[in-house]
């Protein structure tokens, strides 16, 4: 199977749309991809619905490597991730004696009968591969997409984020042969600019692919962000390192920190390496300064 480059992410459930979950997982799987390396360029919400499933997995099979579906494993009707993985490969699930004898197992060891809908936790499909989940009773999917000559993974996990925070550490990422190549990433945090002056100011260098440059307007000021990729993390550093110069003297005193300095830590450290103290007499903060200092 060819190296993966790049990564679609696909959350499933209604609740995603309507905004009664906030959406968690595809912002840790997208940090996790960025830091393998890994670009990727779509993410989707999907409520649960088996046709709206099937369109949104064939379009990312078609672009993307790699597609990760986080949410839909559970037990109920309504949970479709498998069934629309399986129609998309054209493909009939079976329940897997092991699987099954493990799901039992995990439902006597909390002393409780496994209801018999719960069965279709222990589905596969002849291109899966199951991903335990130690914290569940949802195993993952691992299943390979072949296309010509063309391979592509399908990753399904499940949607409570502990579970896939760890199924995704422990069982996904060890059996992905991802890129090889590694990011170097710098935010440098300004103060005293607005995002529009500072966009006038970087010019070009917002335009630039390999290192990119980017702004993000945060509470405690508009952070730069550079990103640069390469076979190596230290030739990735090497690319970021005439950009970084730049952005340093073209930004001057509006950087005040960089990753992950805090404004509130940045200025007690200095209180204290130059021996000075500070008083406050508050009114409308009402305590507030102080409380961040302290
Ligand atoms: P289960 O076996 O618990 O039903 P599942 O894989 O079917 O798991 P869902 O039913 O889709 O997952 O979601 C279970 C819970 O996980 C949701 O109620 C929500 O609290 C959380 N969850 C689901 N998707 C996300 C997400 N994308 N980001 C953050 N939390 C999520």
């Amino acid at each position: 199977m060819q190296p993966i480059r790049t990564a679609e992410i696909i959350s499933v459930g209604t609740e995603l749309l309507l905004g009664e979950t906030v959406d968690t997982n595809s912002a840790f799987l997208a940090g996790e991809l960025a830091a393998a390396g890994i670009d990727t360029y779509w993410a989707l919400r999907v409520g649960d619905n088996l046709e709206r499933l099937k369109l949104a997995l064939s379009g990312a099979l078609e672009r993307s490597d790699l597609v990760l579906l986080t949410g839909g494993l559970g037990p109920t009707d309504d949970d479709l991730t498998r069934e629309a993985i399986a129609a998309v490969m054209g493909e009939t699930p079976e329940i897997d004696a092991e699987l099954e004898a493990w799901l039992r197992g995990r439902f006597s060891s909390l002393g409780r009968e496994m209801p018999e809908r719960n069965l279709k936790q222990a589905w596969l499909i002849p291109s899966a591969e199951a991903l335990p989940n130690p914290g569940g009773t949802a195993p993952g999917w691992l299943v390979t997409h072949t296309a010509g000559d063309r391979s592509r993974l399908i990753v399904a996990l499940p949607g409570p984020p502990r579970e896939l925070y760890a199924m995704w550490r422990d069982h996904a990422l060890p059996r992905l042969q991802l890129s090889g190549s590694d990011l170097y990433r710098l935010t440098l945090k300004t103060t005293g600019i607005g995002e529009s002056h500072l966009a006038d100011l970087l010019g070009d260098l917002l335009n630039e692919a390999n290192p990119s440059v980017a702004t993000y307007a945060r509470a405690d000021g508009v952070h730069v962000r550079v990103a640069a990729k390469d076979d190596s993390r230290a030739r990735a550093e090497n690319r970021a390192q005439p950009v970084v110069a730049r952005l340093r003297s073209l930004l001057g005193d509006h950087v005040w920190g960089s990753d992950e300095d805090e404004r509130n830590e940045l200025i007690a450290s200095t209180l204290r390496q130059r021996g000075l103290t500070l008083a406050s007499a508050e009114g409308p903060s009402g305590g507030l300064l102080m409380a961040t200092l302290a």
